[in-house]
């Protein structure tokens, strides 16, 4: 039997369900990425850091594989003409992939499917993103938790050693040995449309072993130090569990090796990351409106200039401008940030979360349809299990609480740099001087607040009463 095993989110040989059952039923297995571009083409901007991310990982597994003398093979196209005309090239009897839960993913795969049932080639695709998916945790009554923790609960309690168990075939003897690329891809970014962006963390496997091998001397302390953001102690795993570069049995067995309090948070972290994949696909409604229903009518304001004003670090309240500031250059975002910034914008903005939603998944590295929509829905007080409406964060006191040295606002805001401890916080309560860089003056570059928190909170929960 030949095969194709269609990498897709899994950048990985190690650990890989769809690789490992394909060499349970092959002689031959042809290793295959496509760039999508219909996917490429919604994003505008040529240097996105997430397919440079993609690129750097696919290189990683081309360098192994020449080593034992195979190849990749890349190309670039439409998925749904690519993989049925690489499947009759390569003459295989089944295309092996693993399952995603997007709704974008499902209908190609399902044309995918379709299309090689007509030329009598078996489309397989198994679960590798999560432990449990879908309807394998489900209440007593057959139907999906819509609570976070009764779902834990009882996705701990079925959770069985073997479920982490590591797909471990040598996979290497049955990986194509000729060179069969009949157009070789030229392992440049240019052939793709894009070009090498800036990175804060490395690409690949490697890239994820070395952030579990920093979080080795973190993750007892996790749950202590977690919300301190301008520590970074937590793992910076979720890109890499984003494109697979590291298995999430992998990621729970590192875990399950040390028995303290921090790593049980750890791991409820990522049962977070679980149960977020199963709403999307038991209520796949929520990737266009509120999981509630019947708030899909809340009275936004949308107010566009409020809006620049977020996306540019520009709103006047530093630990907001901090970490958006920080999302437009690195592309990433510190958990405790997400939320305040994701309050800020529904709660004193009175902007629609889908507007936010949208502006991470251009912006974020690790954008993940299911976490990304959760996390805004929780802090939009529209989603299962979310924040309470009239709960709404005071940027002020996150911000003095969490950052109380104020040194991360301090290093993205620099024209707050020389404010003290207590003032940075809330540049505008100081005196405006346009001459002295003095402890307490403030900086007129730094824009004044662009709402007044007491007053947005109480609007928004009229908002919210009124929907
Ligand atoms: P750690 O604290 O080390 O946690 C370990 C892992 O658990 C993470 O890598 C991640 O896979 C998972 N995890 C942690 N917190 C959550 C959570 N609240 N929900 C789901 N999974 C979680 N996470 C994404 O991976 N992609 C997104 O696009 C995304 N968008 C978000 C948007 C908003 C508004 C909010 C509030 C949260 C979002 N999150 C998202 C969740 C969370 O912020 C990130 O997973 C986390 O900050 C990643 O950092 P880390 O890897 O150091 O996490």
């Amino acid at each position: 039997n030949n095969s194709i095993v269609w990498f897709r989110r899994e950048l990985r040989f190690v650990d890989n369900a769809a690789l490992d059952k394909a060499c349970l039923c092959s002689k031959t297995i042809v290793p295959v990425f496509i760039f999508d571009t219909k996917i490429l083409s919604t994003l505008v901007d040529k240097q996105d850091k997430r397919v440079y991310f993609i690129f750097e990982s696919l290189k990683e597994m081309e360098e192994e594989l020449k080593t034992y003398g195979k190849s990749l093979v890349v190309r670039i196209g439409d998925p749904t003409v690519e993989i049925p005309k690489l499947a009759q090239e390569f003459k295989a009897d089944c295309v092996f992939t693993s399952n995603d839960y997007e709704n974008y993913s499902i209908q190609r795969d399902y044309k995918v499917k379709t299309k090689l049932k007509d030329l009598n080639i078996q489309f397989i695709s198994v679960k590798d993103q999560v432990i449990f998916e879908g309807t394998e945790v489900v209440k007593q009554n057959n139907l999906p938790y819509v609570v976070y923790t009764p779902y834990k609960n009882e996705w701990l309690k079925k959770a069985h050693e073997n479920d982490f168990n590591c797909y471990s075939f040598d996979f290497k003897k049955f990986i194509n040995k000729e060179n069969i690329h009949t157009v070789p891809f030229s392992w440049k970014l240019t052939e793709v449309g894009f070009s090498p962006a800036t990175l804060w963390l490395a690409t690949g496997r490697k890239g994820a072993l070395e952030k579990i091998k920093q979080f080795i001397s973190k993750i007892n302390d996790y749950s202590e130090n977690r919300d301190y953001f301008s520590n970074n102690d937590t793992s910076n795993l979720s890109v890499h569990l984003r494109f697979g570069t590291i298995s999430i049995r992998e990621a729970f067995r590192f875990a399950f090796q040390y028995k303290s309090k921090g790593a049980e948070i750890w791991i409820n972290e990522l049962i977070w990351r679980e149960f977020y994949k199963m709403i999307l696909s038991e209520f796949p409604h929520v990737e266009s409106m509120p999981f509630k229903k019947d708030l899909k009518d809340i009275p936004w304001e949308n107010n566009e200039e409020f809006f620049e004003k977020w996306t540019k670090g520009q709103t006047g309240f530093p630990i907001v401008d901090a970490a958006m500031r920080h999302l437009n250059e690195t592309g990433w975002m510190h958990n405790r940030l997400r939320m305040i910034v994701a309050s800020f914008l529904t709660k004193d903005l009175l902007i629609d979360y889908r507007k936010g939603e949208q502006y991470f998944a251009e912006k974020l590295l690790d954008y993940d349809l299911s976490s990304n929509n959760g996390g805004w829905q929780w802090s939009a007080s529209t989603g299962c299990d979310a924040q309470p409406y009239f709960r709404v964060f005071n940027p002020e006191s996150q911000s003095l609480k969490f950052d109380p040295e104020g040194k991360f606002i301090r290093k993205l805001c620099p024209e707050l740099s020389h404010l003290d401890n207590k003032n940075i916080h809330t540049p505008y309560k100081v005196t405006w001087n346009l001459f002295s860089h003095h402890k307490n003056s403030g900086d007129l570059s730094y824009p004044k607040p662009i709402v007044e928190h007491d007053q947005q909170r109480l609007k928004a929960i009229a908002m919210f009463k009124k929907s």
